[in-house]
Parts: structure tokens; sequence; C-alpha cells
């Protein structure tokens, strides 16, 4: 299913284009494309994204939304498969030789309670599949902006299939917030059934951001992530005899502050990396020296090379800090790593910098937002562009009027961030942005053969 038809380069289409004098020349051709979102939002995206939002479902648990999305997308005239990798969902859309390009969006919501005070605020409750208590739901990180804006491009990439060609793959992925979806459908053969994309796509709503921006960075949005625990063997005494045992809360204490090095002096500069001790538990009482303490940490990096120097010096640390205090080779601290680490979301370069230009010729140079589109959160999107290597942007996408972060500046109510019971996106920007960078950059990505062939 993947033509690998790459020949098509963007200097060769311009080149054909001008002696065409096609009017699908780049450059304002899509003149309508705004107009036609704006007829689709009212009619449809509208509703649909208040439907997503009073009906938000837990990650892997995602039934009735996949069932939804699986409607629309038939609806828009893909070919539809269920079930992949759990709830998720995979459309296709063949449309002549060309490249094979992915959009993904996620669709899960969080146990959170909404008190946004939104008219159509969701007073969803689902069974929570972790703990089996019956939950309120939300999409308190604007995912229902993602699959709304997914239907929305199939919509028009469907209406506008003169003016492209290539094969079009939309994914829609469960349980992102849990980071288990995108690796559950590449376990379930995403590519090899469906084939390997050429390019992939994804973005990201922000309250962050003004609503109607976009920002790309030609780096990495996201962080890779890993999950530690350090276990200290201590040996238990009274409190009142502390010569008599090995103090796991001292020794912990000592490898937290030890810890505080690797960032601060091992790395780079200009190499971001994090590592936070996020728990500390040892101990039963005021006068017992406990035998035991754990550590857990999260470890945030944007490269292989940072991740390495990370957990090799967080192993250095605890090990060697356990010598210092006496410990034998036997009772050192364990390091254990997680199985479920996260890579980093990474941009190509040379993509980024050309749909950042392409939106900016598209849709205006106030359209690109000035505020860095980077932070040392997690996404589990990399899962899909690592292993095979895929070229690929995870861009933003503003969902807060500018009016709100003004007055937020002035003293007024603060902005609520992803996942707090007062996170709201104002859906139209939002939605019909997201939808409008994304149609252009499929159609850069996917150009259309017929051109060529004119000549
Ligand atoms: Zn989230
Ligand atoms: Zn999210």
């Amino acid at each position: 299913m993947n033509k690998k038809c790459r020949l098509v380069t963007l200097s060769s289409v311009g080149f054909s284009l001008m002696l065409s004098g096609s009017i699908f020349a780049h450059g304002g051709e899509h003149a309508g494309l705004t107009e036609q979102i704006n007829t689709d939002y009212k009619v449809h995206l509208a509703p649909l994204f208040k439907h997503f939002h009073q009906n938000p479902e837990l990650s892997t648990v995602e039934n009735k939304t996949a069932d939804r999305m699986a409607k629309e997308l038939r609806d828009a005239g893909f070919d539809v498969t269920e079930n992949v990798g759990g709830t998720g969902v995979v459309a296709i859309l063949e449309n002549g030789d060309g490249p094979l390009v992915s959009m993904r969006a996620d669709m899960d919501g969080l146990p959170v309670e909404e008190k946004s005070g939104l008219p159509y605020a969701s007073t969803a409750k689902q069974v929570d599949p972790i703990t089996g208590n019956d939950v309120f739901v939300m999409h308190a990180c604007g995912h229902d902006v993602h699959i709304t804006s997914l239907v929305g491009t199939a919509r028009r990439m469907q209406a506008m299939k003169d003016e492209w060609s290539g094969t079009l793959m939309l994914i829609v992925q469960p349980a992102e917030e849990r980071v288990l979806g995108a690796k559950a459908m590449m376990d379930d053969g995403l590519y090899e059934r469906f084939g390997t994309p050429d390019f992939g796509l994804a973005f990201h709503v922000s309250s962050g951001l003004e609503a109607g921006k976009i920002a790309v960075t030609d780096g990495s949005p996201y962080a890779g992530a890993d999950t530690v625990d350090i276990i200290i063997h201590g040996v238990g005494a009274h409190g009142a005899s502390p010569h008599a045992g090995k103090d796991p809360i001292v020794l912990g204490s000592q490898i937290v502050l030890a810890l505080q090095t690797l960032v601060s002096r091992e790395l780079p500069p200009r190499d971001p990396g994090v590592v936070t001790v996020g728990s500390f538990h040892s101990g039963t009482k005021h006068n017992i020296i406990s035998d035991r303490a754990v550590l857990q940490l999260t470890v945030r990096n944007t490269s292989k090379a940072t991740r390495k120097v990370l957990l090799d010096g967080i192993k250095r640390i605890a090990e060697n800090m356990g010598r210092v205090a006496g410990l034998p080779d036997d009772k050192l601290p364990e390091v254990i790593v997680s199985n479920e680490s996260v890579p980093p979301t990474n941009n190509n370069p040379e993509l980024a910098q050309r749909l950042r230009a392409l939106w900016i010729k598209e849709m205006g140079e106030e359209i690109i937002s000035k505020k860095p589109n980077k932070g040392m959160g997690a996404e589990d999107y990399p899962f899909f562009t690592t292993e095979p290597y895929i070229p690929s942007v995870y861009f933003g996408v503003g969902g807060t009027p500018e009016a709100d972060f003004k007055s937020a500046k002035a003293g007024g109510a603060p902005i609520p961030s992803h996942h707090s019971p007062l996170f709201k996106i104002t859906p139209e920007p939002a939605v019909k942005t997201g939808v409008e960078a994304t149609v252009h950059a499929l159609l850069e990505l996917l150009p259309s053969s017929k051109i060529t062939k004119n000549n």
C-alpha cells in the first residue's frame, strides 16, 4: 500500500507549475479552503466537537469515541479499520501514486470532574479500568479538538482529491494519557498492515498558545521520559542506636542531593534534562531505623546521549553512595529503570522549516506564534516515528483567545493548565486552525502527480 514515489520534489513541482501555469500552483490557490472549513465547522464540526466534549472516555476504553470516529471517517469516504491496538482506528484514502502520509489524533479523556463553567461541560462518568471506581471524565487535555479536526481534515481531503496524489493514513489513537496507545497500535502491526508512512504529522492544542496560531519547533517539542526506582537496603536498628544499623533515610537523602549534580554539572548547559525525585518513602515510627527506603524518579531527556548520561549517572551515584555508607557490594542500592520508556518527540528540522514557510505563505506571517513550542512533558507519538525513523512534525495549535492572556496579565483569572478541572479551549479557532494547517501540510506532502503529468 506504501507507494514509494519520492521523485516528485518540491522544486520539480514548482518548476513544472511555472511552465504549465496550472491553477494548482501553491500560494493562494486554496483561497476557498478557509471558507469551506468555516462552513464545515458551522454545519458539521461544531456539533461534533460538542458531542465529543460531552462524551469523554478514559484511556483504553474509548469505545464510543472510536465507534463515532470510525463512522465519521467512513462517511468521509475513507477505508476504515477498527480495533487496531485496542480501540484504535485507522482510516486510509488511496488516491493514486505518491507518498504515504500519516496524521495522528489521540482521543482519550481524563478522570477529572469538569469545573470549567462551560454550558456544554461534561458530566459524564465511567468506570476507571485501573481502579474500578466510577469516576467523572473530562476532555481536560483537548483531545476532543484533535479528533474533531481529524474529521474536518478527512472531509476536506476527500473534497480536494483532484489536488493531491498518494495515500493518506489517519490514525485515531487511544490511551495517549497513559502512553500506551501508540505502542499498542505499532505492536498490532500498524505499518505492516497499512504501509509505512513517508512522513508523519500530529498536533496538540495548547491552552498556553493564542487561539488561531500555530507553534512549530525545528527541535523537540516533547521530551523523552523514563521512570526509575531506587531501592535502598539499609540495616534496621533502634533509633537510639544508629551505630548498630545502616540508616536508609540518611543514605537516601545523600543520593537525592547527589543526583542534583547530574543536570547541573554533567549535562552540557544547552542540553536539557530533568531528574526529579517525586517520591521518597521509608520508615514506620519515630524511634526505629528502617531497613529500606524507596525513591521514585522521573527522568527527562531530548536525546539518546542525554538519556545515557542521566541513567548511567543515577546508577553510578546510587551505588557509590551506598559504598560511601559502608554497604557491602551485595547490599548496594538497586536502580530499576522501567521498560515504560518514551523516546523524545523530535521534529525533522528540514520538514519543520518547510511547513513553517508553507504555513506563513498560505495563512499569513502572523499565524506563527512567537511562543516556543517545547517543554519537558512527554508524548507517546514518537512510537510512530522512531523505529522505523519517519520524518515528522508535531506542532502546537492555540486554544485560548488573546484577550484572556491580556486579562490574566492584568491580574484577571489565570489561564487554566491542561489536566485542570478548569481547563477550557475555545474550539472554533482551534479546530479550524488545526484543519487548515493540516490540510495545507498534506497538500504539500502529497503533491498532485497530475500537475507533472500534464507537462
Ligand atoms: Zn494530557
Ligand atoms: Zn494531551
